[in-house]
């Protein structure tokens, strides 16, 4: 069944879809109602809609107590939660690679399933989008320096020529990449590294 469709039954959401002014992706009114922008694509909408709905779920935001920059930590972490359910999305990330990842759960997109990840798998994740670095993070107790491991730049220099898949294993780290058309003209690269070193 359609995700959205299925998540609304089962959180008994009231869910509009229409159009929003430039910038806003979509928003939840208490108890139970979801407004999401209809231009946005199928794995944004996802994305907003779970966002909302932790939103929701949290009983964030009313009157006296607008919502705070920690309130937002929480509804993102519970969004992951919500569209990729850790029942099984925390077992899938240590046994299958991000391409494999993608194609069971194709309600996620790229992003989401790697920052997910690597929230349930420490591992450092690297973003550019059209050559430019627009992340590079990894969950504590993981380092994450600055500079691109050598096997990280292979990876990418691979993706770059035109693969959409790369991966490179030494005995220090192993390497997974991949090279997505978002769309809008965004051309984006996403690694992944694990290493004992690091
Ligand atoms: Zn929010």
């Amino acid at each position: 069944m359609n995700f959205l469709l299925e998540m609304t039954r089962r959180h008994d959401i009231e869910l509009h879809l229409t159009r929003l002014a430039d910038g806003v992706r979509g928003y939840s009114v208490p108890e139970r109602t979801i407004v999401i922008d209809v231009d946005l694509s199928e794995e944004r909408m996802n994305w907003t809609f779970c966002h909302e709905l932790a939103h929701l779920l949290l009983k964030h935001g009313d009157a006296e107590r607008p919502i705070s920059a920690q309130d937002e930590k929480e509804a993102h972490e519970l969004a992951q939660d919500l569209l990729l359910p850790p029942e099984t999305f925390r077992a899938d990330a240590h046994r299958f690679s991000l391409p494999e990842l993608k194609t069971r759960y194709p309600q996620a997109s790229w992003e989401v399933i790697a920052r997910t990840r690597v929230r349930h798998r420490p591992a450092i994740l690297t973003i550019f989008d059209n050559g430019r670095r627009t992340l590079r993070m990894a969950p504590p107790p993981v380092n994450c320096p600055a500079r691109l491991h050598p096997l990280e730049k292979t990876v990418k220099q691979t993706l770059e020529a035109g693969e959409t898949i790369a991966e490179v294993r030494s005995d220090a780290i192993h390497v997974e990449g991949v090279f997505v058309d978002e769309g809008h003209d965004i051309r984006r690269i996403i690694l992944i590294a694990e290493s004992e070193e690091l």
